[in-house]
């Protein structure tokens, strides 16, 4: 299996972070150059996108302008000079994008899910030098975007990257998509050299939250953003809500704070040395309350083996429930937080007095 090349060279023009824009769907010839070059007049855009065939829940809304597109957008690349990026679902659209000089290949979250896709568009791309970068599949699985990315790897294609935008959830929500982002830390935990963009269009689903998401997307080590763009977001085919025009796409570029991930020189008494050694060993004494927590509660399975007690008492973990969210909540802590906690510490006690009571 190859291992993963960088491709920030391959996305990037000039800007840090990387910025993909574009519509979310190609509509006319004029909806696309116009939006592209408008894009490209910002100076602050690196690849333009596009979609090309639309992936819809339902049929009968908008599902794309097919190959013809792919016309726009290679006259809309020649007119720019910027790069261009179009998602394909099949090895049809494999073909046809690569015959119209497509430079990057995104998988959809549809289509990552579908290892039997991911495999065939893998096997397709074998021996050709294309940039791939896949979205998370819909649900939050890890272990399937790994894998798409396994499979690109196995075949060859090892200029590869992937999109989060956030995962299907069910109910209404703030968000779209559920940015979940623990999943993709832990991605960029198992692949530290992987490029990682995210998109938030997908995750938010509107316009008005995009700011606040790309934000923290940034401040988590992104190193680039997908925003979807059209020349009238009002009309647009697909996706009307969460779009924005080029203008306004500028706007919240320039308003987005760049940290840095360097840190003052160690070992000088750094406010953030003193602070990271406070929680250092505040850590190490929670690890000692949670083993003295658990012998306790050892002793407990002893007890009730001993006496042909049952291990679960809904009871007396309403009352520890109760009594500690209150005593957490005056503490200045979630209630949602303690009860994450304190559910854990209760599933592992319940586990080990299960141990207990049957060995
Ligand atoms: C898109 O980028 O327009 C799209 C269909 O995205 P996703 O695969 O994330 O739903
Ligand atoms: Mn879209």
């Amino acid at each position: 299996m190859k291992t993963i090349k960088s491709i920030n060279k391959e996305l990037s023009n000039s800007n840090s972070p990387i910025i993909i824009s574009g519509p979310c769907s190609a509509e006319t010839e004029e909806q696309l150059i116009t939006t592209c070059k408008q894009l490209a007049a910002t100076k602050k855009v690196d690849v333009l996108r596009a979609g090309i065939w639309k992936p819809r829940t339902k049929p009968g809304s908008f599902e794309g302008v097919g190959a013809e597109g792919l016309k726009w957008l290679a006259e809309a690349k020649k007119e720019t000079g910027l790069k261009t990026a179009v998602e394909v679902a099949n090895v049809k659209h494999v073909y046809s994008a690569l015959k119209h000089n497509v430079d990057i290949l995104w998988l959809g979250a549809r289509t990552t899910v579908n290892p039997f896709a991911v495999q065939e568009i893998a096997d397709a791309l074998a021996g050709v030098d294309v940039t791939v970068l896949l979205k998370n599949p819909i649900n939050p699985d890890l272990a399937l975007w790994e894998g798409g990315i396994e499979r690109m790897l196995k075949t060859g294609v090892d200029k590869v990257g992937v999109i989060h935008r956030g995962f299907s959830k069910y109910g209404v929500s703030n968000f779209r998509n559920a940015p979940q982002w623990q999943i993709p830390i832990e991605l960029k935990h198992r692949f530290p050299e992987l490029t990682m963009i995210c998109d938030p269009s997908h995750i938010c689903g509107k316009r008005e939250t995009l700011q606040e998401v790309a934000q923290k997307a940034l401040d988590l080590n992104f190193d680039g953003l997908m925003i979807e763009s059209h020349m009238n977001p009002e009309v647009a085919l697909s996706d009307a809500s969460q779009q924005v025009t080029p203008a306004d796409l500028v706007k919240l570029l320039n308003k987005l704070v760049l940290r840095t991930n360097k840190l003052p020189a160690k070992g000088a008494n750094t406010e953030l040395d003193l602070l990271r050694q406070s929680i250092n060993v505040l850590d190490s004494e929670l690890i000692d309350v949670l083993s003295k927590r658990m012998e306790t509660s050892d002793k407990i399975g002893s007890y009730k083996k001993a006496n042909g007690v049952k291990i679960l008492q809904t009871n007396r973990w309403d009352e520890i429930l109760t009594t500690s969210t209150n005593e957490a909540q005056e503490k200045g802590l979630t209630k949602e937080f303690i009860e994450r906690v304190l559910t854990n510490i209760h599933i592992e006690s319940i586990n080990r007095q299960n141990d207990i009571m049957n060995t």
